[in-house]
């Protein structure tokens, strides 16, 4: 990926190595709202609730100096990237695009959303409008879910930054608001369809920031398939249960990942990306 040339993001917050306070805003609602609504990117929410006790953050390992140095810029790229994509695309349809903040941490971390430990993966917080990255998951991608390359690695901030255009557009309300009105099976099935959605609206980004600034290189098209493909519910639960339980899917099959992504990527049109009146994921 071509990502050095452009501009960085100035709406990066470096949280690392910063105490996370004394503020636990953890529990109640604010740890099910993060649980239920804000994307887990490859995180079981069952360790986030578990983690919602008392227990210290666990220790990860990050990578130092220099390389994190880099990922960090690399970073600010991205960030850029999609803020000039998502700006141009909302000015086409006459609104305007705010800037979410991306917050970069070690760890753990407090959100308006509660208290997040690393181990849950990044994460967008609707309360906030920014997106929560500890750059030890890029790390993850690599060896864990075997989805290594630095546009694995946009893919995850784009698929964040989706779901901060769905906020924009109302969409994350809309399927929040039916949480309790309607089964717990049939809430998951809204869940993954915000997620699929996220999926198809970084593929848009994909497709413009490549028209915009011709980022990609050979490769990184199946860099991003890979990563889409390797964080989908079923192969997580298949790694953390051995089994999988298509109801309790809420982020889609590693296959519907790709589909969607894949769709966003080709058309570069948002309204491919409806997913709720899907009638096929
Ligand atoms: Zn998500």
């Amino acid at each position: 990926m071509r990502w050095q040339q452009g501009r960085r993001s100035e709406n990066v917050e470096d949280r690392r190595g910063m105490p996370r306070g004394t503020v636990m805003v953890g529990g109640g609602l604010g740890m099910l709202v993060l649980v239920l609504l804000v994307a887990l990117l490859g995180g079981d929410p069952m360790a986030l609730l578990q983690q919602a006790g008392n227990q210290p953050p666990a220790a990860v390992n990050q990578p130092v100096g220099g390389e994190q140095d880099e990922l960090k810029e690399f970073v600010q790229a991205v960030l850029a990237d999609t803020e000039d994509v998502w700006r141009d695309l909302f000015r086409q349809q006459g609104r305007q695009y705010r800037d979410p903040k991306l917050v970069l941490f070690n760890g753990s971390i407090d959100s308006a959303c509660g208290y997040a430990n690393a181990a849950v993966g990044p994460f967008y917080c609707p309360a906030d409008q920014k997106v929560y990255l500890d750059l030890s998951f890029f790390d993850e991608l690599k060896t864990r879910f075997k989805a290594p390359g630095d546009f694995a690695q946009a893919y995850v901030i784009a698929h964040e930054i989706g779901h901060h255009v769905q906020n924009q557009l109302g969409i994350s309300e809309k399927v929040q608001r039916m949480r309790g009105r309607v089964s717990e099976e049939e809430f998951n099935q809204l869940s993954v369809r915000l997620e699929l959605q996220a999926d198809c609206f970084a593929g848009v980004w994909a497709h413009h920031a490549q028209r915009m600034k011709n980022l990609l290189e050979a490769g990184d098209i199946e860099e991003g398939l890979r990563a889409a493909s390797a964080i989908g519910d079923d192969k997580i639960q298949m790694q953390t249960r051995g089994f999988v339980v298509p109801d309790s899917f809420t982020h889609g099959s590693s296959e519907q990942r790709m589909r969607w992504f894949r769709r966003g990527l080709a058309t570069g049109d948002m309204t491919q990306g409806d997913t709720f009146n899907a009638r096929e994921l």
